[in-house]
């Protein structure tokens, strides 16, 4: 079992339903980026023990399709009851290694248990097809079969749900897993493995193994007994992925980085526009794939608008994330704070203004950072381009609708957008003309259980959530039977 040394939880992997000491003797500590204080030590999995997890997963696999669909939708359901059960608990251990909000914690959590649930309920629904036969006698039936051993590894924004999208369509399809947590916030991945083997799931069918990306990460994407890797992280490493996947023509899910863009019209309503703007930019202190990374707003209510999200990003509570009153946290580590003061300073010295933040906060951990609105920005500058994952805001101006799609569209990345405006003639152009996988109207970007969440370009391939997310864990077996029909 997980052990206490010198006040520090040390971690065992979880490989066929048993906790185990690594055979490693290498560790990584793991800190709480709002104290700067050691929380726990990760073993750094071994090869050899990778290779035992993907084992052990393939081994489980054919007893776990044969069960009935909506047996394994039990076994789900009793892991989102484990969930909602430890709430509060799992809640701290996402705030204490993250810095994300309780709050968000807690919503983050009961999501979780909420997911587990809606793809358990796909266990009666899921289905294949007949198909008519251009010959007589004949039935041609498409199967929808499980892929085998999925391997999921996570980045640590959203390290708790992030298990469950990759883990809960892929069980309930019949498939088993090995995840692979973040090395930045592994813990919660722990918590959940214990919550897992408090139930009656079937040994091998959930494996959760730590370590680094270029052996663990490595191997869970070339192991020729991976059937798919389903990958959720950033640029580089998802190239690195499809790359070792290739060896082994193994298939690949990969959910990326974003820029989304979001367009405020003359005609928006600035209050809503200024508020989900300002949320969307916040959440999760400014590290979430999916929001708002840069605005255009119309020429003509500009000043206004940049008036008033300067306003509300400036009157934002910074502190401590588990204090109910702080509205944001710090960032994840050093390295993401000196992006942020790179893309600025480069923005600066282009001939950039800062209207409000733009500076690292004192604090001890040194990792937060100010809500920052920048203007006199060009649409060629990294700060424009490149992902920022912290609470940063470049703004833009536009003369009509047709430049502002065109800037919006002008990314390498296609996750999501938005679009402030109150015409429906103009909310309709956009989604036609924008080249995203999500539109937005006049809301905060967040996705759905039963959406779809995909990016295009290098945003990703494949995707998650719903029906369709559902679908990316199987695969299909087409029968053509012939039958003699004179025959007595
Ligand atoms: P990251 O790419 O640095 O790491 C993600 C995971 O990949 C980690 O577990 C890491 O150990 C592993 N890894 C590293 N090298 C590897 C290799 N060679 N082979 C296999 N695995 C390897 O990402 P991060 O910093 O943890 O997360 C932030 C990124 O995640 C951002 O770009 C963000 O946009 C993206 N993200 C995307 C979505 C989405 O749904 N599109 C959601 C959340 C986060």
């Amino acid at each position: 079992m997980n052990s206490i040394k010198e006040g520090i939880k040390v971690y065992q992997l979880y490989i066929n339903g048993e906790f185990q000491d690594s055979t490693s003797s290498k560790f990584k500590a793991v800190t709480n980026p709002a104290t700067g204080d050691v929380i726990s030590q990760i073993p750094e999995a071994t090869l050899t023990e990778v290779k035992l997890a993907i084992d052990s997963a393939d081994k489980a696999q054919k007893a776990w399709s044969s069960l009935p669909a909506i047996e394994r939708a039990k076994h789900l359901k009793d892991i989102a009851n484990k969930i909602r059960e430890n709430e509060e608990q799992l809640a701290r251990t996402i705030t204490e290694e993250q810095g994300k909000l309780i709050s968000l914690a807690r919503v983050e959590v009961n999501f979780t248990a909420d997911y587990i649930d809606y793809m358990a309920e796909w266990a009666r629904r899921y289905d294949g097809e007949v198909v008519q036969s251009d010959r007589p006698n004949e039935h041609i039936f498409v199967f929808k079969k499980p892929i085998g051993v999925v391997s999921g590894i996570l980045p640590w924004n959203f390290p708790f749900f992030l298990i469950a999208r990759k883990m809960a369509p892929a069980l309930v399809t019949g498939n088993t897993v090995v995840i692979k947590p973040s090395t930045e916030t592994p813990n919660n991945a722990f918590e959940f493995a214990k919550l897992v083997s408090e139930t009656n799931l079937p040994k091998g069918v959930f494996n959760l193994i730590s370590g680094s990306g270029s052996v663990v990460g490595h191997e869970l994407s070339s192991n020729s007994k991976i059937g798919m890797v389903s990958f959720t992280g950033g640029v580089d490493t998802g190239t690195r992925i499809m790359k070792a996947a290739a060896d082994n023509i193994i298939k690949v899910s990969l959910e990326l980085g974003g820029k989304a863009p979001a367009i405020v019209m003359d005609d928006a309503d600035l209050e809503l526009a200024v508020t989900s703007i300002k949320q969307s930019r916040i959440i999760n202190n400014g590290q979430v794939c999916n929001c708002a990374e840069r605005v255009y707003v119309h020429e003509k209510v500009a000043d206004k608008f940049i008036n008033m999200l300067s306003e509300a990003m400036k009157n934002t509570k910074s502190g401590n994330p588990i204090e109910a009153s702080t509205e944001i946290g710090p960032l994840i580590n050093e390295a993401s704070v000196q992006h942020i003061e790179k893309l600025l300073d480069d923005a600066k010295n282009g001939g950039a203004t800062i209207i409000t933040g733009g500076k690292r906060e004192d604090s001890k951990t040194g990792l937060y950072f100010q809500p920052t609105v920048v203007t006199n920005v060009t649409q060629d500058m990294d700060i424009v381009q490149q992902e920022i994952f912290g609470p940063v805001l470049p703004v833009l101006t536009f003369k009509d609708l047709d430049e502002a799609i065109l800037l919006a569209n002008d990314s390498e990345f296609g996750l999501t957008s938005s679009i402030y405006t109150q015409n429906l003639d103009i909310a309709m152009k956009a989604c036609k003309e924008l080249q995203f996988g999500e539109t937005y109207i006049n809301r905060e970007n967040f996705e759905a259980i039963q959406g779809f969440h995909a990016g295009w370009r290098k945003s990703g391939i494949g995707g998650a959530d719903g029906k369709h997310g559902l679908e990316e864990y199987l695969q299909t077996h087409v029968v053509y039977l012939q039958y003699n029909q004179d025959k007595k």
